[in-house]
């Protein structure tokens, strides 16, 4: 539902001065400018509305088209990597300058746009080389182009998996040429079931691939192969880690790792491990932006960069230059100060009690309340960070999404509840005011009802 804002009802007397005539389109459109949206796009939504036959929907079309622009939004749900509102949160603001992105300055040559974001990757997590492209969709892609097209990929049945967003574990490996070899069963795969396959009459498996299922867990009668075992055959062994932990150490938290990561795989544990590759998003555990890193031994990343795809799937400078601000924050052991991800992770619980305290003294239809906030993105599931955060009566959700800035609560058995872990401290006064307002209309609405 689309609530019209009072600047935008001059469209609605224009329609109504003409009752039976429909207004031109190029009225409607100068009508609806006060939407801030360009001309081309007015006049589309007035032609749009003209043509349903409801000249009067025109600011309305323009309101909701306004909300499906880019826009910064105050994630209260409490999941630090929300995938459907950007995964990681990036501190990163570029300039407008020209960049060295592809310049070597020592040399005055064409460089190489990976040499540097690639060492410093490299350097994090204990590999011989790295390099980045788009996502880590396009990094397994690439690897299993590059390393297994027209050859054979061994995946274990329990790990042919499907993140969400459609990336389907058989469906990656059809697209890079390669073919897949399932190996053991559902619940139960065996590094003898991979050296069966290996030996199999006619085999040619290029890689065995070991993907983490990430979003979902299955418990009870449940065995895999680890990456130390496999290693010992005589096939490489690419690790999609996909959430992107460098370290399970964390080295850049002032303390032991949290809990909630006990049963997450790292990227430097598994190329230790004997891991040939390993993939990872870079906005996920990671907290950089979006972009999917392969690291591991050069000879395999060099293959990798040589592949055709590699240009297709290369990111842009920006990206570069956040994964090195990242990267850069990682190696000065500044990473719970710098990058938001860690920062919101390290936050201690009496922090956030405070302030939904604060909130609520401002609010009083807001109560505290303990929460149980989750790193998302298929991250450790099943785990919980504990939190802290408000909680109103009713549900709330649409009327908070309509605020300035949009606020993004979760609502529950009629409550609506927000959560200060995922919330920047600077925009708790955002919410203070969207809530006031909330509290405000119910007022209003309450009083429109009895009269
Ligand atoms: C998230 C994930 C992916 C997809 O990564 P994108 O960066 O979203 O393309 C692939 N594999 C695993 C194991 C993942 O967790």
């Amino acid at each position: 539902m689309v609530r019209r804002s009072p600047e935008l009802n001059v469209a609605d007397e224009t329609v109504d001065a003409r009752v039976n005539r429909p207004p031109s389109v190029d009225a409607l459109a100068r009508s609806i400018a006060v939407s801030g949206l360009p001309h081309p796009i007015c006049v589309e939504l007035a032609r749009d509305a003209i043509a349903a036959g409801d000249p009067a929907s025109a600011p309305g079309r323009a309101m909701a088209f306004r909300r499906t622009l880019l826009t910064p939004v105050i994630n209260a749900t409490g999941v630090l990597l929300h995938t459907n509102l950007g995964r990681a949160p990036l501190a990163h603001v570029q300039e407008a300058h020209a960049t060295n992105v592809e310049f070597d300055l020592a040399t005055g040559n064409r460089g190489s746009r990976q040499r540097a974001v690639g060492r410093l990757l490299a350097q994090l997590v204990g590999a011989e080389d790295a390099i980045v492209v788009n996502n880590n969709a396009a990094a397994v892609l690439l690897v299993m182009g590059a390393l297994a097209a027209g050859r054979q990929v061994a995946v274990s049945r329990g790990e042919s998996v499907e993140i969400g967003g459609s990336f389907r574990v058989p469906e990656v490996i059809e697209q890079s040429g390669a073919h897949l070899v399932d190996v053991g069963t559902t619940n139960r795969t065996r590094l003898a079931d991979y050296r069966r396959a290996i030996g199999r009459n006619g085999a040619d498996i290029a890689v065995i691939l070991k993907v983490h299922p990430s979003n979902y867990r299955i418990e009870g009668f449940v065995e895999d192969t680890p990456i130390a075992q496999l290693a010992s055959l005589d096939v490489p062994v690419v690790a999609d880690i996909g959430s992107g932990l460098i370290d399970a150490s964390c080295p850049w938290l002032h303390g032991p790792p949290p809990a909630w990561l006990a049963s997450e795989p790292a990227a430097k544990q598994a190329l230790a491990d004997g891991a040939a590759l390993v993939t990872f998003s870079s906005d996920k555990l990671f907290g950089g932006p979006q972009g999917g890193i392969i690291c591991g031994r050069a000879d395999l990343v060099a293959a990798c960069a040589r592949h055709p795809l590699a240009r297709a799937l290369r990111p842009g400078g920006l990206v570069l230059a956040a994964l090195q601000a990242t990267a850069l924050s990682y190696l000065h052991r500044r990473a719970v100060d710098d990058v938001p991800f860690w920062q919101m992770v390290a936050t201690p619980v009496a922090h956030l009690q405070q302030r939904a305290q604060q909130i609520a003294e401002q609010v009083p239809d807001a109560r505290p309340v303990t929460m149980d906030a989750l790193p998302g993105a298929g991250s450790a599931p099943g785990a919980t960070m504990a939190s802290f955060g408000v909680v109103l009566a009713g549900d709330h959700l649409v009327a908070l999404r309509a605020a300035d800035p949009p606020i993004i609560a979760r609502a529950r058995e009629g409550r609506t509840f927000l959560d200060l872990r995922t919330i920047e401290p600077a925009d708790d006064h955002h919410l203070v005011r969207a809530l006031t307002a909330l509290a405000a209309r119910e007022v209003t609405g309450d009083a429109t009802c009895a009269s």
